[in-house]
């Protein structure tokens, strides 16, 4: 069933949104374009809170613990804790995604 809300929809704001974080992406990708591929430069995956779960941090397991995820150069600790020596990383920074 339309409604009034359906026919004034607007998509524009969205679409903005999307192709801004898709520009940032490619410029985050040409400026860091040995990053890590499987975490994006982030070092992990954040799973949020849930019902039965506590906010969750998954590090990534693609490389030996010392790697930069966002630099690929050895520069975190042997515990794979930044900030990167080479370009100061520190789990804070990683490809701009929707
Ligand atoms: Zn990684
Ligand atoms: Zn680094």
């Amino acid at each position: 069933m339309a409604t009034v809300d359906d026919e004034n929809f607007q998509a524009e704001p969205y679409e903005e949104g999307y192709a801004a974080i898709v520009k940032a992406a490619q410029e985050w990708r040409a400026k860091w374009p040995n990053h890590c591929t499987k975490c994006h430069g982030w070092g992990g995956k954040m799973w949020p809170a849930t019902r039965h779960e506590p906010e969750d941090f998954d590090f990534c397991g693609a490389h030996f613990p010392d790697i930069c995820h966002r630099c690929l150069h050895s520069g975190l600790t042997e515990d794979g804790e930044g900030p990167c020596t080479n370009c100061g990383w520190n789990f804070d920074d990683g490809e701009p995604m929707l």
